[in-house]
């Protein structure tokens, strides 16, 4: 069973995720902060780093239901930490889409 804490993959319910956390050195994608599932393989954001520009064009504010890597979420903050760099932090959101299909970009 799933203990307080643990990070619940949304695509199978499995517990067994691995997290990789944002800024850990030596990690290729050390901006973004997200959980792997075992079960199935899925990658779950949790916080993404993006620039001003970005979250503009994307339109990116709390509440709003944005992609990443093809999954929903609803963005729960976002948190400006530089001239040019914010963090989103993520929940995985209900697929307001679901025409568009899992193998979607
Ligand atoms: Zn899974």
């Amino acid at each position: 069973m799933a203990r307080p804490g643990d990070r619940i993959c949304p695509d199978c319910g499995s517990g067994r995720t691995e997290l990789v956390q944002r800024g850990l050195a030596g990690l290729v994608n050390a901006t973004d902060q997200y959980y792997r599932c075992h079960d199935c393989g899925r990658i779950t954001y949790e916080i993404l780093a993006r620039t001003a520009r970005e979250i503009r064009a994307g339109r990116i504010e709390p509440g709003r239901v944005i992609r990443a890597a093809g999954h929903p979420y609803t963005v729960r903050r976002v948190l400006k930490i530089g001239v040019n760099e914010y963090l989103v932090y993520l929940r995985p959101a209900e697929d307001p889409f679901p025409m568009s299909g899992p193998r979607s970009r």
